[in-house]
C-alpha cells in the first residue's frame, strides 16, 4: 500500500440537465517521496480527482463509490471536521492554479502564510510570521518580502509564495494543480525547478495535474493519462513516453514536436471529447480512435497490467 491509494474512485456532478460522470472508476497509487503526474485535456476529470481527495467538491459534486486511503486511513470515511483539522493542509496541501488570483490582495503574504500555520499549530503570531519568512527564503523570494502584498510581487514570486504556503505545515503530500498556468516560459522553468528541488529535498510526495506532458515529464516519475473521466494508461513515465500502448497516449505524445529527433509530421486527434452527461458506451475514446473495432463501442476495456512492468493500459488492443 502506498502513501496515497485511490481505488475505483467515481465522482459525479448533479446539474439541471442530469448527472455529469466526471470521474469513473479510477485507481492509482503514490508512494512516499514519489511524484505522480495526472495528464489529459481540459474537462477530463483531473481537477475533480484532486477535489475528491481534498474533499473540496462543490455542493453538487459527490463521490459515488471508491476509496481514498492516505497513510492507511480511508479519507472518505473521516468525519469532515477531523479531516479539515488533521489532514487538509497539515498532511495534504495544495498549490492551486492561477497564482494571480490565489492570494488575498488585502493581506501581506506573511500574514497569509502565518494564518495557514496558526490554523494547525499552537504558535504565537510572531513565531508563525518568523516561519513564514523562512519559507519565503526556502522558495527563493527572500524573507524581506514577508510584509509585501500580492500586487507588489511578480507572477513568479506570487506562485512561489503559494508554494511556500503549501509547505507551511510540513505536509507529506502536495497536489499541484496546473502550478505554472499563466506564467511565461522562463518563469515557468524557474518555478518548476523550485517545485522539483523542494520535492526531492523535503521528500514530499506530489500529484502534479497538467495538460502539459512536457511539464509532467520534467517533474514526475510516474504518470496517469486521463481521457473523459478515466485513466487509460498509467505507470513509469520513462517507459510510457518511450513506448505508449494506448492509442490516445500515442496521439497525445505524437502531437508534441521533438527538438532533437528527425522532422516528423505531428499527429492530431480528430473530433471532440465526449459530453460526460452521456458518455459513449464501451471505450469512451472509440468515436475518435483510429484503431476502433466493433467491440470498442460495446465493452468498456479493463485496466490490464503489463507483466513485469509498472505499466497499466485500458484498451482492447492490449488484451
Ligand atoms: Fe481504441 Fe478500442 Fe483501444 Fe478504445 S479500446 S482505445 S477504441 S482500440
Amino acid at each position: 500500500m502506498g502513501l496515497l491509494d485511490v481505488e475505483n474512485l467515481t465522482t459525479y456532478f448533479d446539474i439541471l440537465r442530469g448527472e455529469v460522470k466526471a470521474v469513473e472508476n479510477i485507481s492509482f497509487t503514490v508512494e512516499k517521496g514519489d511524484a505522480f503526474g495526472l495528464a489529459g485535456e481540459s474537462g477530463c476529470g483531473k481537477t475533480t480527482t484532486a477535489l475528491s481527495i481534498l474533499r473540496l467538491l462543490p455542493q453538487n459534486g459527490k463521490v459515488i463509490s471508491g476509496e481514498i486511503h492516505f497513510e492507511g486511513k480511508n479519507l472518505l470515511e473521516m468525519n469532515p471536521e477531523k479531516y479539515r483539522k488533521d489532514i487538509r493542509w497539515k498532511k495534504i496541501s495544495v498549490i492551486f492554479q492561477g497564482a494571480m488570483n490565489s492570494l488575498n490582495p488585502v493581506m501581506t503574504v506573511g500574514q497569509q502564510i502565518s494564518e495557514a500555520i496558526l490554523t494547525h499549530e499552537n504558535l504565537s503570531k510572531e513565531e508563525a510570521l518568523d516561519r513564514a519568512g523562512k519559507l519565503l527564503d526556502l522558495v527563493g523570494i527572500g524573507s524581506e518580502r514577508v510584509e509585501r502584498y500580492a500586487h507588489e510581487l511578480s507572477g513568479g514570486m506570487r506562485q512561489r509564495a503559494i508554494i511556500a504556503m503549501a509547505l507551511s505545515s510540513n505536509p507529506s503530500f502536495i497536489i499541484a494543480d496546473e502550478p505554472t498556468t499563466a506564467l511565461d516560459v522562463i518563469i515557468e522553468a524557474q518555478v518548476l525547478k523550485v517545485i522539483k528541488d523542494l520535492q526531492k529535498k523535503l521528500n514530499i510526495a506530489m500529484a502534479v495535474i497538467s495538460h502539459d506532458l512536457s511539464m509532467i515529464a520534467e517533474t514526475c516519475d510516474r504518470i496517469g493519462i486521463m481521457y473523459a473521466g478515466k485513466i487509460v494508461e498509467r505507470g513509469d513515465i520513462a517507459r510510457i513516453y518511450k513506448e505508449p500502448f494506448h492509442p490516445y497516449t500515442k496521439l497525445l505524445l505524437g502531437a508534441f514536436p521533438s527538438i532533437l529527433g528527425p522532422i516528423a509530421k505531428l499527429s492530431r486527434i480528430s473530433g471532440f471529447p465526449p459530453d460526460l452527461l452521456s458518455p459513449p458506451p464501451g471505450c469512451r475514446f472509440h468515436p475518435r480512435c483510429p484503431y476502433a473495432m466493433d467491440k470498442c463501442g460495446k465493452e468498456d476495456p479493463q485496466s490490464i497490467h503489463i507483466k513485469g512492468e509498472d505499466h497499466f493500459v485500458a484498451c482492447h488492443l492490449v488484451e
